[in-house]
Protein backbone atom coordinates (compact mmCIF):
# COMPACT_ATOMS: atom_id res chain seq x y z
CA UNK A 1 0.00 0.00 0.00
CA UNK A 2 1.12 3.52 -1.12
CA UNK A 3 0.40 6.40 1.11
CA UNK A 4 -1.79 9.13 -0.37
CA UNK A 5 -3.39 12.16 1.68
CA UNK A 6 -6.43 13.84 0.53
CA UNK A 7 -7.14 17.04 2.51
CA UNK A 8 -10.35 19.35 1.94
CA UNK A 9 -9.21 22.50 0.89
CA UNK A 10 -11.52 24.88 -0.56
CA UNK A 11 -9.37 28.26 -0.56
CA UNK A 12 -6.53 29.57 -1.96
CA UNK A 13 -5.00 31.46 1.24
CA UNK A 14 -1.90 30.01 1.54
CA UNK A 15 -1.63 29.94 5.22
CA UNK A 16 -4.40 27.43 5.43
CA UNK A 17 -2.17 25.23 2.59
CA UNK A 18 0.65 25.49 4.07
CA UNK A 19 -0.31 22.74 7.68
CA UNK A 20 -2.21 20.67 5.09
CA UNK A 21 1.24 20.16 2.84
CA UNK A 22 3.06 20.40 6.54
CA UNK A 23 1.48 17.21 7.62
CA UNK A 24 1.10 15.25 4.19
CA UNK A 25 5.14 15.55 4.05
CA UNK A 26 5.56 14.89 7.69
CA UNK A 27 3.76 11.49 7.54
CA UNK A 28 5.48 10.66 4.24
CA UNK A 29 9.25 11.13 5.51
CA UNK A 30 9.56 13.64 3.12
CA UNK A 31 12.09 15.30 5.05
CA UNK A 32 14.52 12.99 5.50
CA UNK A 33 15.39 13.45 1.46
CA UNK A 34 14.67 17.30 1.62
CA UNK A 35 17.52 17.48 3.87
CA UNK A 36 18.78 21.61 4.64
CA UNK A 37 21.44 22.44 1.35
CA UNK A 38 19.65 19.85 -1.07
CA UNK A 39 19.25 21.52 -4.60
CA UNK A 40 15.10 20.94 -4.77
CA UNK A 41 13.38 21.40 -8.18
CA UNK A 42 9.48 22.58 -7.87
CA UNK A 43 7.62 21.63 -11.33
CA UNK A 44 4.30 23.33 -11.31
CA UNK A 45 1.96 22.51 -14.28
CA UNK A 46 2.53 25.97 -16.16
CA UNK A 47 1.32 24.78 -19.31
CA UNK A 48 0.80 28.50 -21.08
CA UNK A 49 0.57 31.64 -20.20
CA UNK A 50 -2.94 32.42 -18.52
CA UNK A 51 -4.08 33.91 -14.91
CA UNK A 52 -4.51 31.48 -12.64
CA UNK A 53 -8.31 31.81 -12.04
CA UNK A 54 -8.47 29.84 -15.04
CA UNK A 55 -7.67 26.85 -13.63
CA UNK A 56 -5.24 25.90 -16.44
CA UNK A 57 -2.07 26.17 -13.90
CA UNK A 58 -0.90 25.32 -11.04
CA UNK A 59 -2.08 27.76 -8.43
CA UNK A 60 0.54 30.13 -6.97
CA UNK A 61 -0.68 29.83 -3.66
CA UNK A 62 0.12 26.14 -3.52
CA UNK A 63 3.45 26.15 -4.74
CA UNK A 64 4.18 29.62 -2.46
CA UNK A 65 3.32 26.88 0.21
CA UNK A 66 5.88 24.25 -0.66
CA UNK A 67 8.53 27.03 -1.12
CA UNK A 68 8.05 28.35 1.76
CA UNK A 69 8.08 25.00 3.43
CA UNK A 70 11.44 23.73 1.83
CA UNK A 71 12.53 27.75 2.66
CA UNK A 72 12.30 27.05 6.62
CA UNK A 73 13.93 23.68 6.05
CA UNK A 74 16.83 25.06 4.40
CA UNK A 75 16.53 23.71 0.40
CA UNK A 76 17.48 25.77 -2.43
CA UNK A 77 14.58 26.11 -4.21
CA UNK A 78 14.20 26.53 -7.91
CA UNK A 79 10.79 26.90 -9.75
CA UNK A 80 10.86 25.35 -13.47
CA UNK A 81 8.08 24.28 -16.42
CA UNK A 82 8.63 24.82 -20.17
CA UNK A 83 5.26 25.33 -22.24
CA UNK A 84 5.72 23.39 -26.01
CA UNK A 85 6.95 25.57 -28.25
CA UNK A 86 9.68 28.33 -28.83
CA UNK A 87 11.87 28.78 -26.00
CA UNK A 88 13.95 31.62 -24.35
CA UNK A 89 14.15 34.14 -21.63
CA UNK A 90 11.33 36.44 -22.58
CA UNK A 91 8.79 33.85 -23.43
CA UNK A 92 9.56 32.29 -19.41
CA UNK A 93 9.53 35.39 -17.67
CA UNK A 94 5.89 36.00 -19.13
CA UNK A 95 5.33 32.98 -18.41
CA UNK A 96 6.42 33.28 -14.82
CA UNK A 97 4.99 36.33 -14.78
CA UNK A 98 1.32 35.39 -15.87
CA UNK A 99 1.03 32.30 -13.94
CA UNK A 100 2.23 34.03 -10.71
CA UNK A 101 5.55 32.49 -10.45
CA UNK A 102 7.36 35.11 -10.37
CA UNK A 103 5.86 36.68 -7.08
CA UNK A 104 6.10 33.56 -5.50
CA UNK A 105 9.89 33.67 -6.25
CA UNK A 106 10.28 36.87 -4.97
CA UNK A 107 7.96 36.56 -1.87
CA UNK A 108 9.96 33.15 -1.17
CA UNK A 109 13.61 33.66 -2.27
CA UNK A 110 12.87 30.41 -4.91
CA UNK A 111 14.87 30.93 -8.22
CA UNK A 112 13.09 30.79 -11.30
CA UNK A 113 14.75 28.24 -14.51
CA UNK A 114 14.33 31.25 -16.98
CA UNK A 115 17.32 29.71 -19.53
CA UNK A 116 15.26 26.15 -19.93
CA UNK A 117 18.60 24.73 -20.92
CA UNK A 118 18.40 21.14 -21.30
CA UNK A 119 20.82 18.15 -21.04
CA UNK A 120 20.61 14.16 -21.82
CA UNK A 121 20.15 11.91 -19.22
CA UNK A 122 20.56 7.65 -19.31
CA UNK A 123 17.06 6.45 -17.82
CA UNK A 124 17.89 2.91 -16.30
CA UNK A 125 14.82 0.14 -16.98
CA UNK A 126 13.23 2.27 -19.47
CA UNK A 127 10.50 0.66 -21.05
CA UNK A 128 10.43 2.77 -24.40
CA UNK A 129 13.51 5.67 -24.25
CA UNK A 130 16.34 4.65 -22.90
CA UNK A 131 18.00 8.54 -23.31
CA UNK A 132 15.93 11.57 -22.75
CA UNK A 133 16.66 15.19 -23.14
CA UNK A 134 15.48 17.47 -19.92
CA UNK A 135 15.43 20.74 -18.50
CA UNK A 136 19.39 20.61 -17.09
CA UNK A 137 17.88 22.36 -13.86
CA UNK A 138 15.94 19.25 -12.74
CA UNK A 139 18.88 16.88 -13.88
CA UNK A 140 21.15 18.78 -11.63
CA UNK A 141 18.49 18.82 -8.67
CA UNK A 142 18.59 16.54 -5.72
CA UNK A 143 14.73 16.10 -5.31
CA UNK A 144 11.69 16.86 -8.16
CA UNK A 145 8.63 17.98 -6.34
CA UNK A 146 6.05 17.34 -8.52
CA UNK A 147 3.20 19.93 -8.17
CA UNK A 148 0.28 19.14 -10.68
CA UNK A 149 -2.80 20.24 -11.62
CA UNK A 150 -5.67 18.19 -11.38
CA UNK A 151 -7.80 18.53 -15.31
CA UNK A 152 -8.96 16.63 -17.82
CA UNK A 153 -7.10 16.56 -20.58
CA UNK A 154 -8.17 15.44 -24.41
CA UNK A 155 -5.25 12.80 -25.17
CA UNK A 156 -4.86 11.09 -21.89
CA UNK A 157 -7.89 11.87 -20.68
CA UNK A 158 -6.38 13.21 -17.32
CA UNK A 159 -3.70 15.25 -15.97
CA UNK A 160 -2.05 15.38 -12.47
CA UNK A 161 1.11 13.95 -11.15
CA UNK A 162 2.76 12.06 -13.86
CA UNK A 163 1.15 14.04 -16.85
CA UNK A 164 2.66 16.72 -15.31
CA UNK A 165 6.42 15.28 -15.45
CA UNK A 166 6.16 15.65 -19.31
CA UNK A 167 7.42 19.18 -18.68
CA UNK A 168 10.62 18.65 -18.02
CA UNK A 169 11.01 17.72 -21.91
CA UNK A 170 12.00 21.35 -22.63
CA UNK A 171 9.68 23.46 -25.31
CA UNK A 172 9.55 22.31 -28.61
CA UNK A 173 11.31 18.61 -27.91
CA UNK A 174 7.46 17.58 -26.47
CA UNK A 175 6.58 17.90 -30.55
CA UNK A 176 8.88 15.49 -31.27
CA UNK A 177 8.06 13.36 -28.47
CA UNK A 178 4.21 13.49 -30.21
CA UNK A 179 5.54 12.61 -33.30
CA UNK A 180 7.59 10.04 -32.06
CA UNK A 181 4.97 8.04 -29.86
CA UNK A 182 1.69 9.64 -31.27
CA UNK A 183 -1.11 7.15 -30.31
CA UNK A 184 -2.01 7.61 -27.04
CA UNK A 185 -1.30 4.60 -25.46
CA UNK A 186 2.39 4.91 -26.53
CA UNK A 187 2.68 8.10 -25.79
CA UNK A 188 1.67 7.09 -22.10
CA UNK A 189 4.26 3.87 -22.18
CA UNK A 190 6.86 7.04 -22.90
CA UNK A 191 5.57 9.17 -20.03
CA UNK A 192 7.00 6.25 -17.52
CA UNK A 193 10.27 6.71 -18.48
CA UNK A 194 10.11 10.30 -17.86
CA UNK A 195 8.12 9.43 -14.57
CA UNK A 196 10.70 7.18 -13.69
CA UNK A 197 13.97 9.60 -14.26
CA UNK A 198 12.43 11.64 -12.37
CA UNK A 199 11.71 9.79 -9.33
CA UNK A 200 9.58 12.40 -7.86
CA UNK A 201 10.49 12.87 -4.29
CA UNK A 202 6.89 14.43 -3.68
CA UNK A 203 4.06 14.52 -6.12
CA UNK A 204 1.52 17.04 -4.93
CA UNK A 205 -1.88 18.00 -6.93
CA UNK A 206 -3.40 21.02 -6.90
CA UNK A 207 -7.55 20.01 -7.09
CA UNK A 208 -8.49 23.07 -5.40
CA UNK A 209 -10.26 24.03 -8.73
CA UNK A 210 -10.00 21.57 -11.14
CA UNK A 211 -10.58 21.96 -15.16
CA UNK A 212 -13.24 20.45 -16.20
CA UNK A 213 -14.69 19.79 -19.99
CA UNK A 214 -12.01 20.52 -22.56
CA UNK A 215 -8.72 20.37 -20.88
CA UNK A 216 -5.77 20.67 -20.47
CA UNK A 217 -7.12 24.10 -21.23
CA UNK A 218 -9.85 24.79 -22.83
CA UNK A 219 -12.26 23.48 -20.02
CA UNK A 220 -13.99 25.37 -17.38
CA UNK A 221 -12.65 26.12 -13.55
CA UNK A 222 -14.78 23.36 -11.19
CA UNK A 223 -14.26 23.22 -7.77
CA UNK A 224 -13.42 20.42 -6.17
CA UNK A 225 -11.99 21.38 -2.55
CA UNK A 226 -9.26 18.58 -2.58
CA UNK A 227 -5.12 18.94 -2.29
CA UNK A 228 -3.66 15.65 -2.98
CA UNK A 229 -0.31 14.37 -1.72
CA UNK A 230 2.25 11.10 -2.64
CA UNK A 231 5.26 10.01 -2.93
CA UNK A 232 4.38 7.78 -5.49
CA UNK A 233 2.78 9.80 -9.08
CA UNK A 234 0.89 6.78 -10.07
CA UNK A 235 -0.36 6.16 -6.78
CA UNK A 236 -2.07 9.94 -6.34
CA UNK A 237 -3.30 9.82 -10.58
CA UNK A 238 -5.51 6.87 -8.91
CA UNK A 239 -6.79 8.85 -6.45
CA UNK A 240 -6.95 11.84 -8.19
CA UNK A 241 -8.46 10.20 -11.23
CA UNK A 242 -11.52 8.63 -9.15
CA UNK A 243 -12.56 11.95 -7.38
CA UNK A 244 -13.45 13.20 -10.93
CA UNK A 245 -14.92 9.46 -12.16
CA UNK A 246 -12.47 8.11 -13.97
CA UNK A 247 -11.52 4.84 -13.24
CA UNK A 248 -7.72 3.14 -13.65
CA UNK A 249 -8.83 1.92 -17.26
CA UNK A 250 -10.07 4.68 -18.34
CA UNK A 251 -6.20 6.45 -18.23
CA UNK A 252 -4.05 5.34 -20.34
CA UNK A 253 -1.26 7.07 -17.78
CA UNK A 254 -2.53 4.49 -15.41
CA UNK A 255 -2.90 1.42 -17.49
CA UNK A 256 0.58 1.99 -18.89
CA UNK A 257 1.89 1.98 -15.28
CA UNK A 258 -0.58 -1.29 -14.40
CA UNK A 259 1.07 -2.92 -17.33
CA UNK A 260 4.40 -2.03 -15.97
CA UNK A 261 4.19 -3.45 -12.97
CA UNK A 262 3.86 0.27 -11.49
CA UNK A 263 1.08 0.85 -9.99
CA UNK A 264 0.43 0.55 -6.41
CA UNK A 265 -2.74 0.17 -4.32
CA UNK A 266 -3.46 3.43 -3.24
CA UNK A 267 -4.15 3.70 1.12
CA UNK A 268 -5.77 7.21 1.30
CA UNK A 269 -4.59 9.41 4.27
CA UNK A 270 -7.23 12.07 5.68
CA UNK A 271 -10.66 12.42 3.52
CA UNK A 272 -12.00 9.61 2.03
CA UNK A 273 -12.34 9.82 -2.13
CA UNK A 274 -16.10 9.57 -1.66
CA UNK A 275 -16.39 12.85 0.39
CA UNK A 276 -14.62 14.66 -1.95
CA UNK A 277 -15.82 12.88 -5.37
CA UNK A 278 -17.56 14.98 -7.95
CA UNK A 279 -19.60 12.58 -9.80
CA UNK A 280 -21.20 14.79 -12.45
CA UNK A 281 -17.49 16.04 -13.26
CA UNK A 282 -17.34 16.75 -17.19
CA UNK A 283 -14.65 14.65 -18.68
CA UNK A 284 -12.92 15.88 -22.18
CA UNK A 285 -14.80 15.33 -25.16
CA UNK A 286 -13.60 11.39 -25.64
CA UNK A 287 -11.90 10.53 -28.48
CA UNK A 288 -13.43 7.18 -29.91
CA UNK A 289 -10.09 5.76 -31.25
CA UNK A 290 -9.61 4.38 -27.78
CA UNK A 291 -12.92 2.65 -27.30
CA UNK A 292 -12.92 1.31 -31.62
CA UNK A 293 -9.80 0.61 -32.85
CA UNK A 294 -11.12 -1.03 -36.47
CA UNK A 295 -10.11 1.16 -39.05
CA UNK A 296 -13.19 0.85 -40.65
CA UNK A 297 -14.75 2.88 -37.63
CA UNK A 298 -12.22 5.40 -37.74
CA UNK A 299 -13.46 8.04 -39.34
CA UNK A 300 -16.90 8.21 -37.95
CA UNK A 301 -15.18 7.68 -34.44
CA UNK A 302 -11.98 9.95 -33.94
CA UNK A 303 -12.52 13.28 -32.25
CA UNK A 304 -10.67 16.07 -33.99
CA UNK A 305 -9.37 19.69 -33.80
CA UNK A 306 -12.00 22.39 -35.00
CA UNK A 307 -10.86 26.01 -34.69
CA UNK A 308 -13.32 28.55 -33.88
CA UNK A 309 -12.81 31.41 -36.46
CA UNK A 310 -14.13 34.21 -34.21
CA UNK A 311 -11.62 33.86 -31.82
CA UNK A 312 -8.55 32.59 -33.81
CA UNK A 313 -6.37 36.12 -34.66
CA UNK A 314 -4.01 33.89 -37.31
CA UNK A 315 -1.08 33.99 -35.05
CA UNK A 316 0.04 30.98 -36.40
CA UNK A 317 1.39 29.07 -33.05
CA UNK A 318 -0.49 26.18 -33.59
CA UNK A 319 0.76 25.18 -37.04
CA UNK A 320 4.60 25.80 -35.60
CA UNK A 321 3.26 23.66 -32.71
CA UNK A 322 1.97 20.51 -34.66
CA UNK A 323 3.71 17.65 -34.74
CA UNK A 324 2.25 16.15 -37.59
CA UNK A 325 2.49 18.82 -39.91
CA UNK A 326 -1.61 18.77 -40.52
CA UNK A 327 -1.87 22.48 -40.03
CA UNK A 328 -1.86 25.18 -42.86
CA UNK A 329 -2.90 29.11 -42.06
CA UNK A 330 -4.93 30.09 -45.07
CA UNK A 331 -6.00 33.86 -44.79
CA UNK A 332 -5.18 33.92 -41.12
CA UNK A 333 -7.05 31.01 -40.38
CA UNK A 334 -5.95 27.60 -39.40
CA UNK A 335 -7.15 24.52 -41.76
CA UNK A 336 -6.95 20.97 -40.72
CA UNK A 337 -5.40 17.47 -42.64
CA UNK A 338 -6.77 15.31 -40.52
CA UNK A 339 -5.13 12.22 -42.69
CA UNK A 340 -1.80 13.56 -40.99
CA UNK A 341 -3.84 14.75 -37.63
CA UNK A 342 -2.58 12.56 -34.60
CA UNK A 343 -4.73 13.63 -32.16
CA UNK A 344 -1.97 14.94 -29.97
CA UNK A 345 -4.00 18.60 -29.19
CA UNK A 346 -0.95 20.07 -28.41
CA UNK A 347 -2.52 22.86 -30.92
CA UNK A 348 -5.85 22.81 -28.40
CA UNK A 349 -3.35 22.99 -25.72
CA UNK A 350 -0.66 26.13 -27.11
CA UNK A 351 -3.64 28.02 -28.73
CA UNK A 352 -3.15 31.53 -26.93
CA UNK A 353 -7.06 32.02 -27.78
CA UNK A 354 -8.59 29.20 -26.48
CA UNK A 355 -9.91 29.15 -30.81
CA UNK A 356 -9.47 25.31 -30.76
CA UNK A 357 -11.81 23.00 -29.56
CA UNK A 358 -12.05 19.22 -29.61
CA UNK A 359 -14.88 18.04 -31.89
CA UNK A 360 -16.34 14.54 -31.41
CA UNK A 361 -17.94 13.32 -34.20
CA UNK A 362 -21.84 13.04 -34.25
CA UNK A 363 -21.96 8.90 -34.41
CA UNK A 364 -19.68 8.79 -30.78
CA UNK A 365 -22.57 11.45 -29.30
CA UNK A 366 -24.96 8.78 -30.06
CA UNK A 367 -23.13 6.28 -28.06
CA UNK A 368 -22.95 8.58 -24.91
S1 LIG B 1 -6.16 28.82 -33.71
FE1 LIG B 1 -5.11 29.83 -32.03
S2 LIG B 1 -2.94 29.33 -32.28
FE2 LIG B 1 -3.98 28.86 -34.24
S3 LIG B 1 -3.75 30.70 -35.46
FE3 LIG B 1 -5.72 30.87 -34.40
S4 LIG B 1 -5.27 32.01 -32.50
FE4 LIG B 1 -3.29 31.30 -33.32
S1 LIG C 1 -3.66 19.29 -35.78
FE1 LIG C 1 -3.52 19.56 -33.55
S2 LIG C 1 -4.14 17.56 -32.76
FE2 LIG C 1 -3.63 17.25 -34.92
S3 LIG C 1 -1.45 16.64 -34.92
FE3 LIG C 1 -1.54 18.87 -35.18
S4 LIG C 1 -1.33 19.69 -33.09
FE4 LIG C 1 -1.87 17.53 -32.89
Amino acid sequence: MTEVYLSRCNTYDVNEILPLLQNAMTGLNAYNKLTPGAKVLVKPNLLMRRDPDKATTTHPAVVEALCLLLKERGCVVTIADTPGGLLNESILRNLYRETGMEGVAERTGAKLDTTGEQVTVEVKNAVKSHILTVLKSAAEADCIISVGKLKTHGLTAYTGAVKNLFGLIPGLLKVDYHARYSDVNSFSEALMDIANWAQPTLSIVDGIVAMEGAGPSGGSPRKVGALLVSDNPHALDVVGASLINLSTDEVPTLVAAQKFGLLPVPEVIGESVDSLAVPDFVHAPSDGIRVLTNPMFSALVRSHPKVNAKQCVGCGVCARSCPGKAITIINRIPHFKLHDCIRCYCCQELCPNTAISVKQPFFMKLLH
